[in-house]
């Protein structure tokens, strides 16, 4: 029986969020619409930070009204605090993705405050959604290498994990934020990870900023783990690292896979089209891979 792999995607939050163009909502609409339809069953449609620090994101609750439910397909939201989940279920968002960094350097820099008073602010924040019956995603940013502080202690990473988890998160997103993990890092760092949770509740989020991401997606699906964040085009990057590539391509991580005889649940070639549509309709284009690749055959078959 081959292994089951799960994608989340957060092109429509983290991928749009650090492009330069804005999306308008009805566009932000198109796009998560065209996702739903590829079989992925996360994705993250947006954010409730507030729109001076990412202008990417405002509208959101205008995103949320535009969506339709699709059958077996969870709307995430990003909320950074008590505020952003009001905002969150004001417009019906039932599952919320809360974040923090590994590092107190990165947490001050992103948060302004300290790794003691985020897992304090978002303890708050994660009661109120429980009491909401919200389903709740941690993001542990920085967990395999820091702007500020270079090297991670794993040690500190898995015991904000444990808080997160034991506070109520379903599970956590761990953040390779500036893709400086390599290979032996990653692979010891995740199997570390699901030997301490459980590989349902550790997903991986990796950026391609040295071309290792589909090596450290590999390895660490080697080490155990089954759940991978990705953003359709290899969209993204993140503000505080000069350099950082995008997000893993979603649809470099469902080839990948395939090609290793995974079983993924989600067509590629919608998930191609997707990106297609990104890049020659809405002007974006991203660090992804295959889609070239995948245009080539395309053209090909059509002449
Ligand atoms: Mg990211």
């Amino acid at each position: 029986m081959s292994a089951e792999v799960r994608f989340f995607e957060v092109g429509p939050r983290d991928g749009l969020q650090n492009e330069k163009t804005i999306v308008s909502p009805s566009d932000r609409v198109t796009m998560i619409e065209k996702l739903s339809s590829t079989g992925v069953r996360d994705i993250e449609i947006g954010s409730f930070v507030h729109p001076r620090w990412v202008p990417q994101m405002a509208h959101t609750e205008e995103v949320a009204a535009g969506l339709s439910p699709v059958e077996d397909v969870r709307y995430w939201a990003l909320v950074p605090n008590l505020q952003g989940l009001k905002r969150a279920i004001g417009c019906g968002i039932d599952h919320v993705a809360v974040f923090m960094s590994a590092t107190e350097a990165h947490n001050r820099k992103n948060l302004n405050r300290s790794l003691d008073e985020s897992l304090a602010s978002l303890e708050e924040t994660m009661q109120a959604a429980g009491s909401n019956q919200m389903s709740i995603r941690a993001y542990i940013s920085t967990a395999f290498g820091c702007p500020y502080e270079g090297e991670v202690d794993f040690e500190q990473v898995l015991q904000i994990g444990d808080q997160l988890l034991s506070n109520g998160a379903e599970h956590l997103s761990l953040g390779d934020t500036i893709g400086a993990g390599t290979p032996p890092q990653i692979r010891e760092g995740c199997r570390r990870a699901v030997n301490a949770f459980g590989a349902d509740r550790v997903a991986l989020h990796l950026h391609d900023t040295q071309g290792l991401a589909l090596v450290n997606a590999l390895v660490a699906f080697e080490a155990g783990i089954r759940f991978f964040d990705g953003a359709v085009a290899g969209m993204g990057g993140c503000p505080y690292a000069p350099g950082a590539a995008g997000n893993v391509a979603s649809e470099d991580l469902i080839n990948l896979f395939t090609q290793i005889g995974a079983d993924c649940s989600v067509d590629l070639d919608a998930i191609c089209e997707a990106s297609s549509w990104l890049h020659s309709e809405m002007g974006l284009s991203g660090s992804g891979r295959y889609l070239a690749y995948w245009q080539a055959q395309q053209d090909e078959e059509g002449s």
